[in-house]
């Protein structure tokens, strides 16, 4: 990288700055923590040129040379861990261990992606009338990678390592809030894999409209993965007017849990207030709406309590924070307008459901008390949208089929949560339950092993195991006459 550390774009194997740069601020304390390059459709433009100048070059590389190049990557994101955990929460606010526990996460994801480099191969189909037939398969071509500030590591790493892993280049152009962490991965995937110049560029800016429309407009672009809202989500497919892309989606969640009488409820508060509470809520697959089996809603609700007492808010760094500030007040005042909702149509609150007023006057971010609500029904603001914040609502129910029905009721259809013991029970939930993602007894469905991504208005296409691949990939069928 230059000395410059406000030169966050990588453009053709150069790093530079653009003409302006933007503040990047700690969340928990509101000071800026770093400059970075504010890209406009100029620099978007240079830079997808040198992408489609690199994509045959990258094209024709062995997918042992990819595969090489991802797991160097990989190793370098492992022996940085540390420091790219802090500059995670620098920008984000999340506590270091769960900044770190991404870090990793993100490693064994391109270690994943440098394994699946070397099974891209095609088939062979049977003889036929005439002869044989065979699928061949070839990157699509350049992809933009759109990513969040949530996860502001992992979701970047997963849509390098498999576009680069199926023989794509790559842009990344990461959120506003977080442009650190991702233009830090970006400048060790490339070093330790020594990458060719426009195989793998890096775009900050504050004007993601005007860089991605001005990318969209052209059709050099053949590979669009974004990662944020339903709503932009929906607008980058409208865009989509005289030219097909490919696209990939990974939007919204109201992710459900249902929890049965029959489950270890110890290990399911754990587990629940785990999948809400980590990164203070603020998370795709976060648990929105938590359906218990009324003969057990009360000791579950307790041992939930026990597990949301534990929790300290303060500064990500600080030892011992295991819950940071939300991203900024807007995320806030959704929140609050929910919790306010909820309170107003009968719902009680069982923990937090205000502000936090911390003791320290240097933490002036958006914090918010990790909150449960109890008699919660589903025409509340939280049972309706995603709420995105460290807030729980409870439901009773009384049969199993009621609880699956509700829990489908929903746009969205990211991730569900299952516990329970009785495997009859838990399976039919599973089959029912219209998710991309079910977790059974578990708080973190996300491995790179599994395709990640959701049915209805939470996406399009998979990221993660061999469909993630399969998404930059185009297949290519070809009839032979013997
Ligand atoms: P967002 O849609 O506002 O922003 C996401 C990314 O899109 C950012 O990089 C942003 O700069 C960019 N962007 C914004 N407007 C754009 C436009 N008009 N054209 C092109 N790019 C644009 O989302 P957010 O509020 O920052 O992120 C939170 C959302 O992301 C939540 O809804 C959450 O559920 C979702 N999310 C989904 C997943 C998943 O895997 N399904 C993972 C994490 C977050």
């Amino acid at each position: 990288m230059s000395a410059d550390p406000s030169a966050t774009l990588l453009i053709n194997g150069v790093w530079q700055s653009g003409a302006a740069t933007f503040d990047v601020t700690d969340p928990a304390t509101l000071t800026v923590v770093a400059q970075a390059a504010d890209a406009g459709p100029q620099e978007a433009l240079a830079a997808l040129a040198a992408a489609d100048a690199a994509a045959e070059t990258w094209r024709r590389t062995t997918a042992e040379e990819r595969s090489a190049a991802l797991r160097a990557g990989a190793g370098r994101i492992r022996t940085q861990a540390d420091a790219l955990a802090a500059l995670m929460t620098s920008e984000n606010g999340k506590p270091l261990g769960e900044a770190r526990g991404e870090v990793l996460g993100s490693a064994r994801m391109l270690e994943w992606a440098a394994e699946e480099a070397r099974r891209t191969n095609g088939r062979v189909a049977p003889d036929a009338a005439g002869g044989p037939g065979m699928v061949l398969r070839s990157p699509v071509g350049p992809a933009l990678a759109i990513t969040p500030w949530n996860f502001p590591a992992s979701m970047l790493v997963r849509k390098v390592g498999l576009a680069l892993a199926a023989g794509c280049p790559v842009i990344v152009k990461p959120a506003e809030q977080t442009p650190l962490v991702g233009t830090e991965l970006v400048r060790l995937i490339a070093e330790a894999g020594a990458l060719p110049a426009g195989v793998l560029q890096s775009l900050t800016t504050t004007r993601p409209a005007e860089v991605a429309g001005a990318l969209l407009a052209d059709r050099r672009l053949r590979k669009v993965s974004f990662t944020g809202s339903t709503e932009v989500g929906l607008s980058l497919l409208a865009s989509t007017r005289d030219h097909l892309r490919r696209t990939s989606l990974e939007m919204g969640g109201h992710s459900p849990a249902i929890v049965f009488d029959d489950a270890d409820l110890p290990a399911a508060a754990a587990s629940a207030a785990a999948a809400k509470f980590a990164n203070a809520g603020q998370s795709c697959i976060a648990i929105n709406r938590l359906f218990v089996h009324r003969s057990v809603h009360d000791e579950f609700l307790a041992l939930l309590l026990e597990k949301v007492a534990a929790l300290r808010l303060g500064h990500g760094a600080a030892e011992g924070t295991t819950t940071g500030p939300l991203i900024d007040f807007a995320g806030l005042d959704k929140v609050e307008r929910h919790v306010v909702d909820a309170v107003k149509r009968g719902a009680e609150v069982a923990a937090g459901g205000r502000r936090w007023v911390p003791g320290d006057p240097a933490l002036t971010g958006a914090f918010y008390e990790p909150t449960v609500l109890t008699g919660a029904d589903d025409t509340m603001l939280i049972s309706t949208e995603e709420t995105f914040g460290p807030v729980l609502p409870l439901y009773a129910f009384d049969d199993d089929d009621e609880a699956i029905e509700r829990a489908n009721a929903t746009d969205y259809g990211l991730a569900a949560y299952v516990f329970g013991s009785g495997l009859a029970r838990v399976w039919r939930a599973v089959d029912r339950l219209s998710f991309g993602v079910v977790a059974v007894n578990e708080a973190f469905p996300v491995r790179p092993e599994l395709p990640f991504g959701g049915m209805k208005n939470s996406g399009l296409e998979r990221e993660g195991g061999s469909e993630g691949i399969d998404a930059y990939l185009e297949s290519k069928s070809v009839a032979i006459k013997l």
